[in-house]
């Protein structure tokens, strides 16, 4: 019982580079997943359900580094990954360097549904999605003319772009969900830390549900969705323990944000990054967003 949650994020980085999109277009982007989480929730079903629903949206917006709008690989190809994460039992299902999938987050949601392999890759992720009819799409689909000039720029400065979601249910359920096409420019069959439990993705119903989004290798070297997990274990609160392993990520050269959501419902979402796009809207509140 108690209050239902739901936060999102849209990525950190740096604000208004030439190939950002208007600002207007992500906080009305952001509003409408919260809408989409907040109506799931609202209907009684499970955090897990309103964190997909909230991702799926924002996957569909070309404005997002997720989905359709993905940055490209160095050979200028898509390859996105994304996880889900169940806090009641801590099942996870992650999809990685996926190319033809409509919605990353959807099929991340069907692996864990299955209940057998927690994480799956490339042809084989892509293969299940056809299996299970899911939308798949010719890769081309995916690709934004934003993106493509970008890559022909060569210009991997981080923007905003990576999306993600963590909800809290009428059931005091938690779950958390993430989805990026990566970093600009980055190797082929590149893996981030978004499709691994415990960097970009952890949810545990005692403690907290977290998204993380940033310097991927240094979110993985800090464990940081994990080691926000641990310090509220250990007795700190969302805020403090989100803040601490945020400002850890600059001990493996990174930057980064999260939004972590409590057991009771507190929210926090740090970033030392320029800007992290966000949103929440907390039961009998109205929806916020922001971004610097
Ligand atoms: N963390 C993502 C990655 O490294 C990128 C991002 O959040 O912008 O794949």
């Amino acid at each position: 019982v108690g209050r239902l949650a739901i936060a999102v994020h849209g990525g950190a980085g740096s604000r208004s580079r030439p190939e950002a999109p208007a600002e207007e277009d992500v906080q009305a982007a952001l509003l409408r997943a919260l809408e989409a989480g907040r109506t799931t929730l609202e209907a009684g079903e499970a955090a897990l359900d309103a964190v997909v629903s909230a991702v799926a949206v924002l996957e569909d917006d070309p404005a997002f580094n997720a989905g359709r709008g993905s940055v490209l690989t160095e050979a200028g190809t898509v390859e996105m990954d994304a996880a889900v994460m169940r806090g009641s039992d801590r099942a996870v299902g992650a999809v990685a360097a996926v190319r033809r999938v409509r919605r990353p987050v959807e099929l991340a949601h069907a692996l864990l549904g299955r209940g057998r392999d927690a994480i799956l890759c490339g042809d084989a992720a892509e293969r299940l999605a056809r299996d299970l009819e899911l939308e798949t799409v010719p890769e081309e689909t995916l690709v934004v003319e934003r993106q493509r000039e970008r890559w022909r720029r060569r210009s991997a400065s981080p923007t905003l772009g990576t999306v993600g979601a963590v909800a809290r249910d009428s059931r005091g359920g938690l779950a958390a969900a993430t989805s990026t096409g990566g970093r600009a420019g980055q190797a082929v069959g590149r893996i981030g830390d978004s499709p691994i439990p415990g960097a970009g993705t952890w949810a545990d119903s005692t403690t907290c549900a977290v998204s993380c989004t940033g310097d991927g290798e240094a979110i993985i070297r800090a464990a940081c969705a994990h080691e926000v997990h641990a310090r509220v274990r250990a007795g700190a609160t969302p805020a403090e323990a989100a803040a601490a392993a945020t400002a850890e990520l600059a001990r493996f050269d990174g930057t980064g944000g999260l939004i972590a959501l409590g057991a009771n419902g507190e929210l926090a979402m740090p970033f030392t990054t320029q800007a992290m796009s966000r949103g929440w809207w907390e039961g009998a509140g109205r929806p916020g967003t922001a971004i610097g």
